[in-house]
């Protein structure tokens, strides 16, 4: 199908929720992404922040193969190897004690609002049901999660959303203390934001959530969607601040371009759950564990962990050398970068496809990198280049 067709076809026969450019990817190899035009794309999207090893890596491309002819998928009312494997890993590889699997990051987000609700409910009894989220929080856009993403726009116009979301301010300590009391269930944050703007949060911020919610009995939640699984140089962010939650919720990267999420707990949360009380029809399925455990395994490598952070902070100082009065501030973990402009991002994000480079935005003015975490040095300096280009052009 040439190029024109898939654009009118898009514009005719598809719900009009994205703005995308007028070119179509076709295939994808590493770091780089090519149209039907044969144009060639340098990725610091990485589908965001989901493909960890980038396009056709060969190790990958042969598991699913063999994967495909295998179950791919039989329902949760039945015994599979490769559900039960990727959970014991991801328990050998964190906090947790147990896994229960969804199929997106939201979904993961609402079944660990579940589980705190169940939690309260079976320790406190009625009446802790509340979850704290913070400014600038990205959690999902499904109800519940949708009211724990303090956006005006994405939740305008779907009112009423889920109720018993409190607000707090993102990195400020005493307005955690003011919001969070003994109705609170559950305090949800990202370590590092993401759609808000690549905001790490600060260690004692961190660690003054995890003494409020022990003194209030509520559930510390990490959300480490975007930036679990390796992308800021640890497997799991939070095991670079040393503070540990109850819960945590994972996915984007977790099965290398497969839809996935992951809800890792305490024996203690998982305790309060019994059958019956949650499921999924796809969740935790045979082909896409299968793939789960290979990436996993793949990226807790200790040796590919540190490169991580080793092209991070190469990244990071090549961008903070950029001469242009457009910068206000790079911030960010690992392969998890942001770019604060004195300008709006969409501007330098459209500039970026004549220049071979995909970027995209994350609030108005930052610019954000999440590249394949494979990406080389060369491929590193390559794309800081041409984005000091775009930015010398405005
Ligand atoms: C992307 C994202 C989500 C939502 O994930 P979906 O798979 O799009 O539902 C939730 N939290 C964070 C931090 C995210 O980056």
């Amino acid at each position: 199908m040439d190029k024109k067709q898939t654009i009118h076809w898009e514009h005719d026969y598809v719900v009009q929720v994205y703005r995308r450019p007028d070119f179509v990817l076709e295939r994808g190899r590493g770091c780089t992404l090519y149209d039907s035009d044969g144009n060639a794309y340098l990725d610091m999207v990485a589908g965001i922040a989901v493909n960890a090893l980038g396009y056709a890596d060969p190790q990958l491309v042969a598991l699913m193969r063999e994967a495909a002819t295998g179950l791919v998928h039989v329902s949760n009312l039945y015994h599979t190897a490769p559900h039960a494997k990727l959970a014991k890993l991801l328990t050998e590889t964190s906090f947790a004690d147990r896994v229960h699997y969804a199929n997106s990051g939201a979904e993961a987000n609402e079944s660990a609002f579940k589980f705190a609700r169940k939690y309260a409910r079976t320790h406190f009894g009625e009446g802790k049901t509340d979850i704290v989220a913070f400014s600038g929080a990205f959690h999902g856009r499904l109800f519940g999660t949708l009211a724990a993403t303090p956006r005006e726009a994405y939740q305008a116009p779907f009112r009423p959303l889920m109720p018993g979301v409190r607000l707090a301010t993102f990195n400020d300590i005493n307005s955690a203390a003011e919001t969070i009391d003994d109705q609170v269930a559950a305090v949800i944050v990202e370590p590092v934001q993401g759609e808000g703007g690549i905001h790490p949060a600060k260690v004692e911020f961190l660690q003054g959530l995890r003494d409020l919610c022990n003194r209030h009995q509520a559930l510390l939640i990490f959300d480490e969607i975007q930036c679990g699984v390796g992308r800021t140089g640890y497997l799991w962010a939070h095991q670079g601040y040393g503070v540990t939650p109850d819960i945590l919720t994972a996915a984007k990267p977790l099965a290398g371009g497969l839809p996935i999420g992951a809800v890792l707990v305490t024996e203690a949360v998982a305790a309060a759950m019994a059958p019956g009380d949650h499921g999924s029809t796809f969740a935790g399925g045979v082909f896409v564990t299968t793939v789960a455990e290979a990436i996993v395994r793949r990226i807790s490598e200790p040796a590919f962990l540190q490169s991580v952070r080793e092209k991070g902070e190469h990244f990071a100082a090549r961008l903070r050398a950029i001469a242009s009065p457009h910068i206000q501030e790079v911030r960010g973990r690992g392969l998890m970068l942001g770019v604060k402009l004195d300008m709006p991002a969409t501007e330098v994000v459209q500039a970026g496809y004549q220049h071979g480079l995909l970027i995209v935005s994350a609030g108005k003015q930052v610019v954000r990198f999440v590249p394949p975490l494979i990406i080389n040095k060369d491929e590193i300096d390559e794309a800081v280049d041409r984005f000091a280009t775009i930015l010398a052009q405005f």
